[in-house]
Parts: C-alpha cells; structure tokens; sequence
C-alpha cells in the first residue's frame, strides 16, 4: 500500500497567516466603504527594470529562428550570466569568485532547501527566531526537523537561536554543536542587518567546528550602511564554510519572473570533498536550469541603465522603510529595522500580543501588518510591517494609526 510522506502529518499548517489572510478578508466584507492598506505583503509592487523587461523580450524573440533557438541551457546557468555576477556583484566589491562558483536558479527559496541534500541527514541545523519560514519547511519536509510541538511553535530537532532586542536581533554563534546554520542578513522579518564583526564571529565560529553557513543576502542591495558587508565573502575565511544565496526577487522585483543565484566557493570542501562538485553532480540530475529569457533578463540588469532603473525601485521602498520607521518612533513605538532592510520590526505596545496587535490595527484603522509570532515563538510581541507598498497609502497607514495611538 503506498503511503504519504509521514512528515506532513508533523508538519502544521500555514493555520497563523492563513487565518489573518481570512481576517482581513472579512474586514473587506464588512466594511465595503473602506480601504484596507496591505503592510503585510512579502511581494514587491512596483514593476521591474525595463533594461530587464526589453531584454527578456529580445531573447524570447531570438528561440523563433533556427539561427538563435537554444535549447536545453547549461544546468549551472549561462555563462555570460555568471560572468555579469562575478563582475558586479563580486569583483566590484574585491571578493574573488569566479563564474565557475556561481550557480544560477529559480530563485532561493528552491536553493535553501534543496542545499540540505548536500549534507547528512543527521546534521544539526540551526537557524533564527524569528525565521524566514522556508527554512523551516525544508528542513521538516524532508524529516531532518523532528517533532513539531504546537506549545514551543518549535521542531525537536532543530536548533533555535532566539533573536532579541537586546544584541540587535543577530545572534551569537551557539556554544552547542550544529553542524549547519541558516542566516539571513539583512533580516526578514527583524530588517536587523549583520556588521563585518559579528558576520567575522560566525565564521570564525563555523571554520572552529567545522559548520557550514547558508547565507541568504535576499536584501543584499538594501544595505545603506558602510560597515555591513554585501557579501559574506568580504569576510576572511568564509570562503571555507559559507555558501551564499541570492535572488533578484527583492532587487530588481523579479518575484514572478524567477532567479536566483547560489555561490560555492572552491575552497568549501568537507571530508575530503568539493561541496560544489557534489552540488554540480545533484544539479546535473535535478535540474535542467533557468529558462534563457529569463537569464537574458536577469543580465540586463548589471547595465547602466538596469541598475540605475533598480536603484530608483530599491531608493522608493527605502524611503517607505523610513518613513515607516520614523513615523512609528513619533507615536513612542519601539521600531527596529528599516535602514537596510524593506522591514520595520515594532515592539506591540502595551504588553499585548501580536495577535491582538493585528486585530486592533484591522479593526481600527484598517491596517494589515504580521503578527511576528507567525515567524516564530521569539516574535512574540512584535509585528513586520512591510515597506513594499503604494507611498501613499503608507502614509495614509501612518495616519491612521496615529489616530488610535
Ligand atoms: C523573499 C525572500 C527570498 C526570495 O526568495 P526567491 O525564491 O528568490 O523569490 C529569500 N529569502 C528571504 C529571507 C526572503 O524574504
């Protein structure tokens, strides 16, 4: 008799964002006259980079003619891709990588589960609380996470390290044993951003015990700030214990086109092994790459004129973060994040919980943000409100909410 995957009968449901998704439906129902403003979205709203959208188009145009069809890409990604990263994203930033480290893919949320196959399935994998949830979800799908307890919002087997207020929501390295560990800075949901100090703790903590660490630099280009690294490969010796995740998804708004890139540096080898030849063989079975328009796409946007039309998008939502921030500060709320990240992090106010916090701002001033429990038992007391949406209607959100305070 064929049976299910037993690990979704661990695995809970979505029941926290299901339930205020339904909540704030219901707002609409009963309030037809009203406006609900979303401060909640995890997906960008403005469009993507016309240098972008231009050459995507020119490369779907090309596959019509015998002369410029292609077919199957190579697995790892087009070189002229690779070799646009290395370049810009690299290079141009002294960090030596090179095009053959660099692995192209439908975006990260694919690579940050799929990098587990790499590993034994008794490492132990740590990551945040508050977390961006997929880790999570891979981790459990797969059986590596244990037993999930409903009281703790925790999986038996993984290793949490809780993020406060009090060392800035980036934690330290832990002192029991892990073997892997997700981090992601800047940070969804705290908008917390790693220094150069504490990325050079982590992996001088991982390269002692032997651990790998997955980087997930989604908001790599909200960094305003000089003394947080773009990449952690500005920092000595990462290049021997951490695999770095990026996306275009939150640049240059390519949450539905799709593509990611993952780096493996050479120098990542364990037992005796090249991490990047294993993941090149797992790829060469798995995958057959990222459609070639898309890549095209992708390309254009280490141009002049793509980053320029990037960094107009990036400067409007930072300007959102701030305004988000600084507003929320006015009304004597306890706001972190917002300058390297399109995330604002505030403290509820009066003890309540996030939950209640959500239900006031709905019912009240027809506001949706997240409850921070939803990423996790440590975002207790908190809510993500999201820096992704219209000006105006941020601004609008603010007003409101100034009205109940
Ligand atoms: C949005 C987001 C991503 C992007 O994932 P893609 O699959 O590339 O769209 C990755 N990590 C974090 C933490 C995110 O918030």
């Amino acid at each position: 008799m064929i049976r299910i995957n037993p690990c979704f009968e661990q695995i809970p449901r979505q029941y926290l964002f299901t339930q205020t998704a339904g909540k704030a439906a219901d707002w609409v129902k009963r309030h037809p006259e009203k406006s609900l403003i979303r401060l909640g979205l995890g997906d960008v709203t403005r469009p993507i980079p016309a240098a972008a959208a231009e050459a995507m188009a020119a490369a779907a145009l090309e596959l019509q003619h015998s002369a410029t069809f292609r077919g199957y890409g190579p697995e790892q990604g087009y070189r002229f891709l690779r070799e646009a990263i290395c370049r810009w994203d690299y290079a141009a930033r002294g960090v030596n990588i090179t095009p053959d480290e660099i692995y192209i893919s439908d975006g990260i949320k694919t690579d940050c589960g799929a990098l587990l196959e790499l590993f034994d399935a008794e490492s132990v994998i740590a990551l945040c609380d508050p977390v961006y949830p997929a880790y999570v979800d891979a981790a459990a799908i797969c059986g590596r996470a244990g037993v999930y307890d409903h009281r703790s919002l925790r999986w038996s087997k993984l290793l949490y390290l809780s993020c406060t207020a009090e060392h800035g929501f980036v934690p330290h390295p832990p002192k029991c044993h892990a073997d892997l560990v997700y981090l992601c800075f800047p940070n969804n949901p705290t908008g917390a951003a790693a220094d150069r100090t504490q990325l050079a703790e982590w992996v001088d903590w991982a390269n002692d015990v032997n651990a790998v660490l997955l980087f997930d630099g989604a908001y790599e280009s909200y960094i305003t700030q000089e003394n947080i690294p773009h990449s952690v490969f500005e920092i000595n010796g990462a290049q021997r214990c951490c695999i770095e995740l990026r996306s275009f998804s939150k640049s240059a708004g390519f949450t539905g086109v799709r593509c990611g890139y993952t780096v493996i540096p050479n120098e990542l080898r364990r037992e005796g092994r090249c991490i990047r030849e294993l993941w090149e063989r797992r790829l060469s079975g798995r995958s057959n790459g990222v459609s070639y328009p898309v890549q095209r796409g992708a390309q254009a946007i280490y141009s002049e004129a793509g980053q320029a039309q990037l960094r107009e998008t990036i400067a409007y939502y930072q300007e959102n973060a701030i305004m988000l921030r600084n507003g929320l500060r006015d009304m004597r709320f306890t706001v972190y994040g917002g300058e390297n990240a399109p995330y604002v992090w505030a403290e509820t106010p009066k003890g309540m919980t996030s939950c209640e916090f959500f239900d006031l701002l709905l019912e009240q001033c027809g506001v949706v943000v997240t409850p921070g429990v939803g990423f996790g038992s440590c975002g207790e007391g908190y809510v993500r409100l999201t820096a992704f949406g219209d000006r105006k209607e941020t601004q609008t959100a603010l007003e409101r909410i100034r009205l109940l305070m």
